[in-house]
């Protein structure tokens, strides 16, 4: 998750606060909150916050934050509106900044630069600390690098690195070459040769990627149809800030569409990483009124698969193609280009920028490590700076300390709990449970999901008679079970 902080004597500034988001691993966890201890250590000195983009792991932990501290949030129109719905009680906390223009947070100054993402507004934010120059990047997948910066005078650059590994691993096939202009491309011809319905799905927020498949419908001769809260939402947003002409009137509604003929339809649906709780797996399963996938349809899934959802992905996919839907993902047609600037992107905004230090930012230590050879290549001092780490920029060096981090989980309805709780919950989704409890001075067991046959179960009821106190029980249940199954449930005594 992406969280920074700026901060000389007397002032701080954070920049971005997001979230991660539980995968198969973490059992029970919807999302992973940053650590705020040290921010509300330095409360008194704090500035603001200045919100790059509206992605959520940039985003979505502000709503908690401003929960316990009461900060001004900076941010681009888009990611204002986002943020309006999340923090209901703290409406007046979100502020609009203009592009370009210099503002003082105490002693930090700070410009925020346009830059290109697969979201409206994405920007770069430029600070001047103690008169060093700070190029802090948003993800971006190009840069149209503004004048004020090209005076050669960057001191710190922080970059995504996210998209970095394909510089080392793969030579020009992988390079961020492909606009969003190629992929509408694609999807037209794709739509033009479809025969039945066509359902697009991409993230809500990609407004660009919704323009391009808009366009390319209505270049078909096809209605469009919006499915699922996602896209409704943006939908809403983009008409309230013009983003795409006229967008509501080149709708058409989920019950006029029924009038239409399937060779006339694109439905643009919610739900590209096969969430559970999303329109499109209603759509697959069957299970809505007026929308349905029918045999002779197209599915076009036109985003990357967050790691950790490939399970849920392949079962729509293989749900979809059982049932005779055409199934266009990024791996067989143009339908997907990258947010994030690849190897050459990179290399061109370091050496342009030619900053004297370098920070790589927003992947994963691989990429970093990627995108820190880039760096180095182009000349500049690097660090790799991951969570809970200080660095402390002095005259003549760099001291690294660490601060306190400890991430918190947020179960699927909204609550905090701690490790421990979440320890249990690992051990019992591999292992299972074994419960046992004492009627009189006979034992019961029942097991929930390991598999004890019916002869280890009486065996250890029998074997627990012995035990003088219920620790010893349960510490006995344990050695016996092990023994006679080789499994090692938690094991609890009611
Ligand atoms: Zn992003």
């Amino acid at each position: 998750m992406n969280l920074y902080i700026y901060e000389t004597d007397d002032s701080a500034l954070i920049v971005d606060c997001g979230v991660m988001f539980g995968d198969g691993c973490l059992p029970a966890v919807d999302i992973i909150l940053p650590d705020f201890t040290y921010i509300q250590n330095i409360r008194d000195k704090l500035k603001g916050l200045l919100a790059t983009h509206g992605h959520e792991d940039h985003i979505g932990g502000i709503a908690r934050l401003l929960s316990i501290i009461d900060i001004p949030i900076y941010t681009g129109r888009f990611t204002k509106e986002l943020l309006s719905s999340k923090v209901k009680d703290h409406p007046k906390n979100i502020k609009l900044i203009a592009p370009l223009e210099e503002y003082l947070f105490g002693s930090i100054k700070a410009t925020f630069f346009p830059v290109l993402h697969s979201i409206p507004d994405t920007y770069g934010v430029a600070l001047e600390i103690e008169g060093k120059r700070i190029v802090h990047m948003s993800d971006f997948a190009s840069l149209d690098i503004p004048n004020f910066l090209k005076r050669d005078d960057i001191y710190l650059l922080m970059l995504d690195s996210t998209n970095s590994i394909h510089t080392e691993d793969f030579k020009d096939e992988y390079y961020h070459i492909k606009t969003e202009s190629d992929v509408a491309d694609v999807l037209k011809d794709i739509i033009k040769n479809s025969t039945g319905k066509v359902f697009f799905t991409t993230f809500a927020s990609n407004v660009e990627r919704l323009k391009g498949v808009i366009e390319a419908s209505e270049a078909c001769g096809r209605k469009i149809v919006i499915v699922g809260s996602a896209m409704e939402k943006t939908i809403e947003i983009t008409s309230r800030l013009a983003i795409i002409d006229n967008i509501k009137e080149r709708l058409i509604g989920i019950k006029t569409a029924v009038d239409y003929p399937p060779e006339k339809l694109v439905y643009i649906i919610s739900g590209c990483q096969g969430e559970y709780n999303s329109a499109l797996y209603s759509v697959i399963k069957g299970e809505r009124n007026l929308v349905s996938m029918d045999r002779g349809d197209t599915l076009i899934l036109s985003s990357r698969i967050i790691p950790g959802n490939e399970r849920w992905i392949n079962s729509i996919v293989n749900k979809s193609i059982r049932d005779g839907v055409t199934v266009i993902q990024a791996a067989d047609r143009l339908v997907h280009i990258s947010g994030h600037a690849a190897g050459r992107e990179l290399e061109r905004v370091i050496s342009e920028l030619n900053p004297k230090y370098f920070i790589p930012i927003h992947g994963e230590y691989r990429h970093m490590k990627a995108c820190a050879a880039i760096a180095q290549r182009c000349g500049a001092i690097v660090h790799i700076l991951e969570s809970g780490v200080c660095l402390e920029f002095l005259e003549d060096e760099v001291n690294r300390s660490t601060f306190p981090n400890t991430p918190v989980f947020i179960d699927n309805y909204g609550k905090p709990f701690n490790n421990l709780v979440l320890d249990e919950l690992q051990h019992i989704s591999k292992e299972g449970i074994v419960i046992i409890a004492k009627k009189g001075k006979r034992y019961f067991a029942k097991s929930i999901g390991v598999m004890l046959s019916k002869g280890v179960i009486q065996g250890l009821c029998t074997t627990l008679s012995n035990s003088k106190n219920a620790d010893e029980a349960v510490k006995n249940a344990k050695k016996y079970i092990k023994k006679k199954s080789g499994h090692r449930p938690l094991v609890i005594k009611i």
